[in-house]
C-alpha cells in the first residue's frame, strides 16, 4: 500500500530512457546508416506478408519504394499486390518500369518478367504475355518453371495447345509439374479435338495423355468412347475396365458403358467379372456392389443376391440403395417374417442419418423445420441425405 507512488515514479523513469535511447539511436541511423533505414520498412513489410497481413505490408512496402533505396524486389511485390486486387493495369506500370534497370540480378530480371507477363494475361493479353516470356527467356538465357507455366497457360488461352504442351514439357524439367497433371491437361486438349470431329487427333493426343501417365483413367474413358464409336468393341470394354479399377469417380460412367457395351455384343454375363475385379480392389463400391446383386437377381440367383447386398450392408448400414434392394428381394421370395425384422434393423439405421438443410443459407438440422432460425426464411427446408 505504501509503496503505490513509486510504480508511476518507476515508469517515469522508463520511459524517459527510452525516449532518450530512442533518440540516440535515431540520430545513430540517420547519420551514418541511411541505406540501411531506407530498407527498413522493406523488412517489416516482408515480415508482415509472412504473417499474413496484406494491408499493413503493402503500406511498409510502399513506404520503402517512397524513401528510395529500396530493391526490385519491394516494387514487384507491390505490383503483384495490385493486380491481386483487380487492378492489372497499374501492376503492369509498376513491373514495367523496372524493365529498363540495369542492374538487375538473374533471379530479379526473372521475377520481373514473369510479372509483367502475368499482368498482360490478367488483362486479358495472353499474346502479349507470351512475348514477354520469349523476350525474357532470351535475356536471362533461363529456363525458369514460373515463365514456363504462364507461357503454357498463355498458349492454351489462344489455343495453341501443341506449345502449351511443349511448355508444360519444359515445366516438368523444372519441377514445376507431373506427369500426371501432363495427362489429365492432355485429356482436355482431346476432348476439344473430338468435339470438333478430329477423331484422330483425339486419339493421338490420348495415346499420348497415356503415355505419362498410364493410369490416368479419364484417359482410358475418353479413348474408350473413341474406340467404340469406331466400333472397336474389344478394345473400347478393355479400356472401361481399367477405368473403373483405377478410379472410384470414373467407375458409375464406366461400369454403365461397360454394361451396354456387354449387352449389344451378346456377351452380357461378363459383366459379373468386372464387377468382382472392381470388388476386389474397393470392396465398399456402391456401383459395383448394387450391379453385381442385381445382376444375380436377373440370373435367378437370389441367395447370391441376398449374401452380397446383406455382406455390403454389414459394412456400409447407410445405404439407401442396397437397402431397398435387398427388402424388395425379400419380398419378390415372399419372406415375409425376415422382411419384417431386416425393415426394422433398416428403419433405425437409415433414421440416424437424417438431415435436413435450408436451401437458402444452408442451414443444418436433425428435425424437420419449416422456418430457417438463421436466415429467418420460410419453407426452405429440404431432406438431405447425411
Ligand atoms: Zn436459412
Amino acid at each position: 500500500m505504501g509503496d503505490a507512488p513509486v510504480i508511476p515514479f518507476l515508469a517515469g523513469v522508463v520511459v524517459a530512457l527510452l525516449v532518450v535511447g530512442a533518440r540516440w539511436i535515431v540520430r545513430r541511423d540517420q547519420q551514418s546508416r541511411r541505406v540501411e533505414r531506407a530498407t527498413d520498412p522493406y523488412i517489416e513489410g516482408l515480415k508482415l506478408l509472412v504473417d499474413g497481413k496484406k494491408p499493413e505490408a503493402f503500406a511498409r512496402l510502399q513506404q520503402a519504394i517512397m524513401a528510395g533505396g529500396a530493391p526490385a524486389d519491394a516494387f514487384v511485390r507491390i505490383g503483384r499486390m495490385l493486380r491481386e486486387n483487380g487492378d492489372a493495369s497499374k501492376a503492369l506500370q509498376v513491373h514495367k518500369s523496372l524493365t529498363v534497370k540495369a542492374d538487375l540480378t538473374r533471379e530479379e530480371k526473372v521475377a520481373v518478367y514473369a510479372n509483367v507477363a502475368e499482368d498482360y494475361a490478367a488483362l486479358g493479353h495472353p499474346e502479349r504475355a507470351l512475348e514477354t516470356v520469349e523476350v525474357a527467356t532470351r535475356r536471362t538465357g533461363l529456363r525458369d518453371a514460373e515463365l514456363s507455366a504462364i507461357a503454357a497457360r498463355a498458349c492454351h488461352a489462344l489455343g495453341r495447345t501443341e506449345e502449351a504442351y511443349e511448355h508444360m514439357k519444359e515445366l516438368k524439367k523444372a519441377g514445376g509439374t507431373t506427369d500426371r497433371e501432363i495427362a489429365l491437361y492432355l485429356v482436355t486438349v482431346a476432348e476439344k479435338e473430338s468435339d470438333k470431329g478430329r477423331a484422330r487427333d483425339a486419339k493421338k493426343t490420348l495415346a499420348r495423355a497415356l503415355r505419362h501417365d498410364p493410369e490416368c483413367a479419364p484417359a482410358l474413358v475418353a479413348m474408350a468412347r473413341l474406340e467404340e464409336q469406331a466400333d472397336d468393341a474389344d478394345d473400347a470394354i478393355r479400356l472401361w475396365r481399367q477405368a473403373a479399377q483405377l478410379s472410384a469417380d470414373l467407375a458409375p460412367v464406366a461400369l454403365r458403358s461397360l454394361e451396354r457395351a456387354l449387352y449389344q455384343r451378346g456377351t452380357f454375363n461378363e459383366i459379373e467379372s468386372v464387377y468382382r475385379d472392381v470388388l476386389e480392389t474397393r470392396p465398399n463400391d456402391e456401383n459395383a456392389a448394387l450391379g453385381l446383386a442385381s445382376f444375380y437377381r436377373k440370373q435367378g440367383r437370389m441367395d447370391d443376391a441376398m449374401h452380397l447386398l446383406e455382406e455390403y450392408r454389414g459394412t456400409n448400414p447407410a445405404t439407401v440403395a442396397g437397402t431397398v434392394l435387398l427388402s424388395s428381394l425379400y419380398a419378390a421370395r415372399g419372406d415375409t417374417d425376415e422382411l419384417e425384422s431386416f425393415l426394422d434393423r433398416s428403419d433405425r439405421m437409415l433414421a440416424r442419418d437424417e438431415r435436413y438443410r435450408c436451401g437458402s443459407c444452408g442451414y443444418e438440422a436433425s428435425e424437420m423445420r419449416w422456418h430457417c432460425p438463421r436466415c429467418n426464411r420460410f419453407d426452405t427446408f429440404a431432406r438431405t441425405p447425411r
